[in-house]
C-alpha cells in the first residue's frame, strides 16, 4: 500500500476531539492546523502536524504538496438513496409548472414511478447506474455514503437492490454503509397492514441471513407507515440485530421523532416538522438527528427543520444529501453546506462537524473515519480554497482538487 506525505495545507481541518459524536460549542471546534501536512502509511494516518515537522520525518513516501489548499476528512454522507433505475425528469417539469406532489403521483408519476423502472432493470442496469452515482459522490468530496434499498417492494427487490449494493462495494472506491428500507413505500397490491407483515417475516429473515445490511429504516407518515406499524417494523429488526434509522415527521408532524426516541435508535432523518416535544425525545435518547436542506430546497419548500433548536438542546447534529431522484437529486455536501449556512443558519463550521465526524458516529464507524488523526483512515480531500468556510460559501462550483480513500487518490480535478 502507498505511503504519501501530504504537505503544504492553508490548513488541516482535523476535527480531532472527544472519541463522540459532537454537540454544543464543540461542532464549532474544527481542530486546525495552519500550514499543516500528514504522514500516511498503509492506508491510514500516522502523524498530523505542522507541514515542516511532516517534512523532516519524510523517508520514502510520495510527496503530495497541498500547495496552499484546504486538507479535509472526506465527507461522510448518512442518509443516500443510492440505487435506482432512472430519474424523475417528467416530476420535476411538472413542479416547475406548479404541480402538487399528489398532482404528479395521479398522473403517473412519485416515487411509484422509480419503483416500476427499478423493478424492471437487471442487477446489471443498476449497477451500471450506480457507479456513476458513486463518482459523482466521489468527485463532490464524498468518500463514504450510507445507501438505502426501498424501490423494490417486493422480497426479490428489494434483496436485488442490496446485491447491486454489495457488488458495487467491491467495484468502486466510496465506501457504502447498506440500509434496508423495504418499508419506503407500500406498494400497490397490498395494504399498509400486509405490506408490513411481508417485511417483518418475509424480508427482514432474508436480509439479516445473507447479512445484507447494518441498518433498518422506515419512512413513517401519514399514507406510508403509521407509527403502530413503524414500531413492529423497527422491533422486529432490532430483535435481528440491525441498528435503526428512520424518516420522520418530513411532511406532517405525526410522533415520528418520539418513536425514534424509545426505539433507541441510532438517528431520525428529516425532522421538518419536529416540534420541542420532539426535539427533547430525541435528546433524552441520544438519538442522532439527521437533517436533509437538499430535499426541502429541490421540493421547493421553505419549511426547513429547526437545526438551531436541536444544536442548542444538545443534539449531535448531522446533515447528508438525501440523494435520491426524486425529492434531492444532488450527491453534492458543499451544495448542503451551503444550504445549512444559508437557510437554517449553521455556522460552516458546524456544518462541516456535522458531514464529517458527526456524519462517521451515526454510521458506527466514529472509530475509523470523519476526523484526520493517528489510527483513523486516510480518507480525505484536498480542496481548491484556503479556508474551510469557503465550501459552504462559494456554491455551484465544483472546489474538489484530488480525492483519497486509504491514502489512494480516487478523484482528482
Ligand atoms: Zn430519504
Amino acid at each position: 500500500m502507498t505511503s504519501l506525505a501530504v504537505l503544504h495545507a492553508s490548513q488541516v481541518v482535523t476535527l480531532s476531539g472527544p472519541k463522540r459524536p459532537r454537540v454544543g460549542t464543540e461542532l464549532s471546534a474544527l481542530g486546525i492546523l495552519h500550514n499543516g501536512g500528514m504522514l500516511i502509511r498503509d492506508g491510514k494516518i500516522e502523524r498530523v502536524g505542522l507541514s515542516d515537522e511532516i517534512e523532516k520525518n519524510v523517508g520514502d513516501e510520495e510527496i503530495v504538496d497541498a500547495g496552499g489548499r484546504v486538507v479535509m476528512p472526506g465527507f461522510v454522507d448518512a442518509h443516500t438513496h443510492l440505487v435506482f433505475a432512472g430519474n424523475r425528469l417528467d416530476d420535476f417539469e411538472r413542479r416547475a409548472r406548479g404541480e402538487t406532489y399528489e398532482q404528479i403521483a395521479k398522473a403517473g408519476g412519485g416515487i411509484w414511478s422509480t419503483v416500476q423502472k427499478t423493478r424492471a432493470a437487471s442487477e446489471l442496469d443498476l449497477l451500471t447506474q450506480a457507479k456513476k452515482h458513486a463518482n459523482w459522490f466521489l468527485s463532490c468530496g464524498t468518500t463514504t455514503v450510507e445507501a438505502k434499498s426501498g424501490y423494490g417492494l417486493t422480497v426479490e427487490d428489494e434483496l436485488k437492490l442490496l446485491r447491486v449494493m454489495r457488488q458495487l462495494k467491491k467495484e468502486v472506491r466510496l465506501e457504502i454503509v447498506p440500509t434496508f428500507l423495504g418499508a419506503h413505500a407500500v406498494p400497490r397490491e397490498l395494504s399498509p397492514d400486509e405490506y408490513s407483515d411481508v417485511v417483518i417475516t418475509e424480508m427482514l429473515p432474508r436480509v439479516t441471513a445473507e447479512k445484507l445490511a447494518e441498518f433498518c429504516d422506515v419512512f413513517c407518515e401519514r399514507g406510508y407507515f403509521n407509527i403502530d406499524q413503524s414500531r413492529k417494523i423497527l422491533s422486529a429488526a432490532k430483535k435481528v440485530g440491525l441498528s435503526l434509522r428512520g424518516h420522520v415527521d418530513q411532511l406532517t408532524n405525526s410522533g415520528g421523532a418520539k418513536l425514534m426516541a424509545e426505539m433507541g435508535a441510532t438517528t431520525a432523518d428529516h425532522l421538518e416538522q419536529t416540534d420541542e416535544q420532539g426535539i427533547a425525545a430525541l435528546k433524552k435518547a441520544n438519538v442522532q438527528p439527521v437533517l436533509l436542506p437538499g430535499s426541502v430546497y429541490a421540493l421547493g419548500s421553505s419549511r426547513y427543520p429547526r437545526a438551531r433548536e436541536m444544536i442548542e438542546a444538545g443534539l449531535a447534529i448531522v446533515l447528508a444529501t438525501d440523494f435520491n431522484p426524486g425529492s434531492s437529486p444532488t450527491p453534492s455536501m458543499p451544495m448542503v453546506l451551503s444550504l445549512a449556512c444559508t437557510q437554517m443558519k449553521m455556522s460552516p463550521a458546524e456544518a462541516i462537524t456535522a458531514s464529517t465526524v458527526n456524519a462517521a458516529y451515526s454510521l458506527n464507524r466514529g472509530d475509523k473515519i470523519g476526523c484526520l488523526e493517528p489510527g483513523k483512515l486516510a480518507n480525505f480531500v484536498i480542496f481548491d480554497c484556503e479556508n474551510y468556510g469557503e465550501l459552504a460559501y462559494w456554491f455551484g462550483i465544483p472546489q474538489t482538487h484530488a480525492v483519497y480513500v486509504k491514502g489512494e487518490c480516487v478523484s482528482k480535478s
